[in-house]
């Protein structure tokens, strides 16, 4: 392609990208909306009939976005407002919004003639204004007639005109998040209603109030909103009895369910919770007669509906915020939670409240929702927290008492094998020794040749005689003598000992044993245990293989640990150590550790085995170590 194409193109490109950034601020800039933020008020007495606009040069107090006439005066019961809109020819079919507004009555007139009119039957007075308005070149007046039964009246934002399309969309999305969270909450909280059937017994009750709760604030959200008032018009009274009935079954829900992370503690908080639940009763009551009787008696239904009932719950938020510090200052963190969530409710609340007493009750309270979703957050964290604790728990009994099958097979296993030992061990011991005594003279009266013979029938003579003593310790575990031993010494000698052995196997081993640590016990038996720990180390290890024998004391224990770099155990393999006859050997008895553990057991050690597999073994034994003062010079003897 030339060059003078590649330029046409480039144009061409960015012609199209200004049109991209131009146009849609062309179109912006010729549909702006018309913002007005000042009109004027008249207000209607109680006895006026006409509804036909007053003239327009009668007299008209101005009012502002800043400073809305809100308040009704006496004698009065609503007010006209005019509004001066300016040329609307910018639209096809332009529109005019009010956000927000208080009365129950609107109409609305243009040029004498009506364009708007709603009337509502029920007293929610938080309104909208949204009409479709002629398309015209020149400015006209509006004259909006706003009755009321309450004392606020009037338009409390700016006036929008704008395109109709545009403005409904507007109309809508401003308040339908509050119905959507509402709705999402209501229907969650359905659904984990359904789900408690699911739960036991002691958590259903909290999950169900938990429940209760998340229902009753979804209606709160979805009833407090303006826009189901205006769209599902006919049932504005029913939504008005569904926030009374949401906020009566709310507040003892909420009792039952703090008096529930209380655990009880407070035996007068559980009575008032209550007395609480029995008025919420009594309201719904009331409730029912004011409207079953076509609302009448209504100084006697405010009174209990609204004043009495407004000074329980205020009166009740501090008392649970305190006791809440109380409990939580004794360590229960989910009352700490609680506390939090709670302070933080009141807080919004407050702040709220008070942003609406200075604003003249114009303001909207929306910071309680804030509140209420940070409270509601602290509850479901409070149940989650209870819930997996006592999984927790359950987890830990199931532990507990698999543990304890086992140590009672254990049981019964040794008691068997410490019966059978102790009937035959000694039986067939002493034959042995005997036995073993004339092979012996025999084998010094033989030839050379046979000589070998009989030196291998008194080897296994004396593996049979190891085994039957193993079995005879283990039946008769007993310590006769019980002495002061010197742990360290006995260590030393039982590294003397087993070095040779060790060093045949291809590995070393290594005693560190310094200073004077004492113990109660008995010095053979005490070799006799932790000679059948090394020499399954010796047995374990190859060549290279390193062999620790340590003894530190701690605190009021001896402890001794005994290592290994050799093959290591499955987790498995350890659990089972010391059950009779477990042994991974092809020569293996089974009986060492089982031995090791019966011995350690009656000097009042303890046990405890770290093995990985491929890479070592460690055996930690710990006993009581003997006082200084218990020592007397002279009585300890190896
Ligand atoms: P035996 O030595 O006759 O097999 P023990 O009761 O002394 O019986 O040991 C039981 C089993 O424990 C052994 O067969 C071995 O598998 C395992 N074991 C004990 N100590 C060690 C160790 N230090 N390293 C690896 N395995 C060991
Ligand atoms: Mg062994």
């Amino acid at each position: 392609m030339k060059l003078a194409n590649w330029l046409k193109v480039l144009r061409l490109i960015a012609l199209m990208l200004s049109l991209f950034v131009l146009l849609p601020q062309l179109s912006q800039a010729q549909d702006r909306p018309i913002i007005i933020q000042q009109w004027q008020v008249q207000w209607i007495p109680d006895d006026a009939i006409s509804d036909i606009p007053p003239s327009a040069t009668g007299h008209w107090q101005d009012a502002n976005v800043e400073k809305p006439l809100t308040v009704i005066p006496t004698g009065m019961q609503g007010m006209w407002t005019r509004i001066s809109v300016p040329p609307t020819s910018n639209w096809q079919r332009p529109g005019l919004l009010v956000d927000r507004l208080y009365g129950l009555e609107l109409t609305v007139y243009h040029d004498g003639q009506l364009l708007f009119e709603s009337k509502r039957d029920f007293k929610f007075d938080r309104n909208k204004l949204l009409l479709p308005i002629p398309s015209s070149s020149e400015s006209g007046e509006y004259y909006v007639r706003i009755i009321t039964t309450s004392d606020r009246v009037g338009l409390t934002s700016e006036i929008r005109v704008d395109d109709y399309e545009k403005l409904s969309k507007r109309f809508v999305l401003k308040d339908l998040p509050d119905v959507l969270i509402g709705v999402s909450i209501a229907v969650l909280s359905l659904i984990m209603l359904i789900c408690s059937g699911y739960l036991r017994r002691k958590q259903r009750s909290s999950w169900i109030s938990l429940c209760l709760i998340a229902l009753t604030t979804g209606t709160l959200f979805i009833v407090y909103s303006p826009l189901p008032y205006i769209y599902l018009h006919n049932y504005g009274a029913l939504m008005l009895i569904l926030f009374d009935v949401s906020l009566f079954v709310l507040i003892p829900s909420l009792n039952y369910y703090i008096d529930q992370v209380y655990e009880g503690q407070f035996r007068f908080f559980t009575k008032f919770r209550l007395v609480q639940a029995g008025y919420s009763i009594v309201c719904l009551l009331a409730l029912l007669i004011y409207t079953a009787t076509g609302e009448q008696h209504y100084e006697v239904s405010y009174l209990i509906l609204n004043v009495i009932m407004g000074a329980v719950i205020l009166m009740q938020l501090p008392l649970i915020i305190i006791l809440s510090i109380l409990i939580a200052k004794h360590g229960n963190r989910d009352a700490l939670i609680l506390s939090v969530g709670l302070i933080l409710f009141a807080l919004l609340c407050a702040v709220d409240l008070i942003l609406y007493y200075w604003s003249n009750k114009i303001y909207v309270l929306f910071l309680w929702k804030f509140g209420v979703a940070i409270l509601f957050f602290s509850l479901v964290i409070i149940l989650a927290r209870r819930i997996s604790a006592d999984y927790a728990k359950l987890f830990t009994y199931s532990k507990e008492l698999e543990l304890y099958n086992h140590s009672l097979q254990r049981t019964e296993k040794m008691k068997i094998i410490s019966d059978l030992a102790a009937s035959v061990a000694h039986e067939v011991r002493n034959p042995l020794q005997v036995t073993r005594g004339f092979l012996q003279l025999l084998a010094e009266k033989t030839d050379e040749k046979s000589k070998s013979y009989f030196e291998l029938a008194v080897n296994e003579l004396d593996r049979a005689s190891d085994i039957i003593t193993d079995f005879l310790t283990f039946a008769k575990p007993e310590i006769e003598k019980i002495n002061l031993l010197n742990l360290s010494q006995e260590l030393k000698s039982i590294g003397a000992i087993m070095m040779p052995l060790a060093a045949m196997n291809g590995g070393v081993l290594v005693c560190i044993a310094e200073g004077d640590l004492y113990i109660y016990g008995n010095s053979s038996k005490l070799k006799q245990a932790l000679i059948n720990i090394v020499k399954n180390s010796i047995e374990a290890i190859g060549n290279g293989g390193v062999i620790k024998i340590e003894v530190v004391a701690e605190v009021d224990e001896a402890v001794v640990r005994l290592s290994d770099n050799g093959q290591g155990m499955e987790q498995e393999e350890v659990a089972k150590l010391g059950e009779p006859f477990f042994s991974t050997k092809t020569k293996g008895t089974g009986l060492g550790l089982m031995v090791t553990f019966r011995i350690i057991e009656v000097m009042k050690g303890t046990i405890t085995i770290h093995s990985t597999k491929g890479k070592g073994t460690e055996f930690v034994i710990r006993f009581p170590l003997v006082a200084n003062e218990n020592i007397l010079p002279g009585k300890s003897h190896v």
